[in-house]
């Protein structure tokens, strides 16, 4: 069962659901567990003890370094535990509903996720492929539509909210890999480890897209987890950057549980303005932020943690406000990235001037921050931050209606 938020619920931290294909398919999906949990799906299909770690690490190759969707072509298994397997487990991944080219490059995915709740049948999701000269960024969604209603941003206006399963953000990562040809397919096929990560398309994972990922910690740090793991997907963490409006209590298990790079959602200097923009500094003012920053574990200048600062017309682009962001971030081992505002329809805001953009990126440049602002991606494919909103909220006005 998928676990469905309404956005004045609290967010569960836990929906250790299994992704399938369709709703109709009650096959376990194999996708998003860990070899524990796969170790015990193992053994409740029968497989006898003393083949179970071989097995686990068989089905672990054949997913994460292999990409394969079907058991018959999981050779390094004998042909009837194929068939065996085949019947009770999974590796199918969510349908893509869209796909969507920029002209620049940049791919973005409209994903279902089949969910048993009737409230909402089907989940939307998005993930966003940036290609650039020396790497190339996928940026994945930790939740459908986010239960903090940050003003600027678009995923922040929808409705209905779902925490992603571990699998369900794992199958991002797949779904990317499979539509941009990376597995390690042809005469590299029986080479056991993965490909080198500079010949790789995506050689970076950013958790900026849809959702608050502190918010469904337990998923994202097994999916992350996963992710990492260097007998499969083998993205090293330092390649890992996960984005937070500022869930205060949870950064430093970031750092502890997961050890991921941070990013901090800012795009204020002065509790009223970010009150206003974030309203989770409500709870969580900029004082205790910056803190929590300070402490972050292993920050150090190799390890710096990334401030988001959206630029916003009128809002928080003055002069005055750049030189307060720089003496902010005094002391904070800190990257700051500049985020020209992309708009959305009925968005309340605009984005700064461009000359107003380079003189604020003047002063942080001249404070000793290199190369602060973010080039916007995808724009004419709405793939860029804060634009991503899915269907799902039109799927559940029609239920209601119906
Ligand atoms: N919920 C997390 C991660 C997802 S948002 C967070 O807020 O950090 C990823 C980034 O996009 C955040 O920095 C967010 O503030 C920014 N963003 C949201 N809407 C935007 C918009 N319309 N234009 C530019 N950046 C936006
Ligand atoms: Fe949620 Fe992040 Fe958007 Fe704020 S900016 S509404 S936290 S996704």
């Amino acid at each position: 069962m998928a676990t469905v938020l309404d956005r004045t619920d609290q967010p569960a931290t836990r929906a250790r659901d299994a992704v399938s294909p369709s709703p109709a398919d009650t096959r376990l999906s194999l996708i998003g567990l860990n070899r524990e949990e796969l170790a015990a799906a193992l053994h409740d299909a029968g497989v006898r003890e003393k083949q179970i770690r071989m097995r686990v690490g068989q089905v672990w190759n054949a997913i994460y370094h292999r990409g394969h969707t079907s058991f018959d072509d999981v050779t390094t298994l004998a042909k009837d535990c194929r068939a065996d397997f085949a019947k009770r487990f999974s590796l199918e991944r969510p349908k893509i509903v869209t796909e969507q080219v920029s002209s620049d490059g940049t791919r973005k995915w409209l994903i279902r996720l089949p969910s048993n709740n009737p409230r909402a049948p089907s989940l939307e999701v998005e993930a966003v492929y940036i290609p650039e000269a020396n790497r190339g960024t996928l940026c994945i969604s930790s939740q459908v539509g986010c239960t903090l209603n940050c003003t600027f941003c678009h995923t922040g206006t929808q409705k209905l909210v779902h925490n992603l399963t571990s699998g369900e953000i794992i199958a991002q990562i797949l779904i990317a890999r499979d539509t941009l040809g990376e597995w390690p397919i042809g005469p590299s096929a029986s080479k056991s480890r993965p490909a080198p990560q500079e010949n790789r398309l995506i050689t970076n994972i950013v958790l900026m897209g849809m959702g608050e990922p502190l918010y469904n910690f337990d998923n994202v740090k097994q999916a992350m987890a996963i992710a990492s793991d260097g007998d499969g997907l083998s993205v090293s963490k330092r390649r890992i950057t996960l984005s937070t409006s500022g869930v205060v209590p949870e950064i430093a298990r970031v750092g502890d549980e997961i050890g991921v790079m941070l990013a901090i959602s800012l795009h204020a200097v002065n509790n009223p303005t970010r009150d206003l923009l974030v309203p989770i500094n409500k709870k969580y003012p900029l004082e205790e932020l910056l803190d929590a920053c300070r402490n972050f574990p292993g920050v150090s200048n190799a390890r710096r943690i990334t401030f988001e600062y959206v630029m916003l017309k009128g809002v928080n682009d003055s002069l005055k406000d750049a030189k307060d962001l720089v003496r902010l971030l005094k002391g904070i081992p800190a990257k700051i990235n500049l985020i020209p505002f992309n708009a959305w329809p009925g968005a309340p805001y605009e984005c700064s001037d461009w000359e107003q953009i380079e003189k604020f990126a003047e002063i942080i440049n001249r404070a000793g921050y290199a190369s602060p602002i973010r080039t916007p991606r995808g724009r004419d494919i709405m793939a860029a931050c804060g634009q991503l909103k899915s269907a799902s909220e039109k799927i559940r006005a029609s239920q209601v209606a119906s």
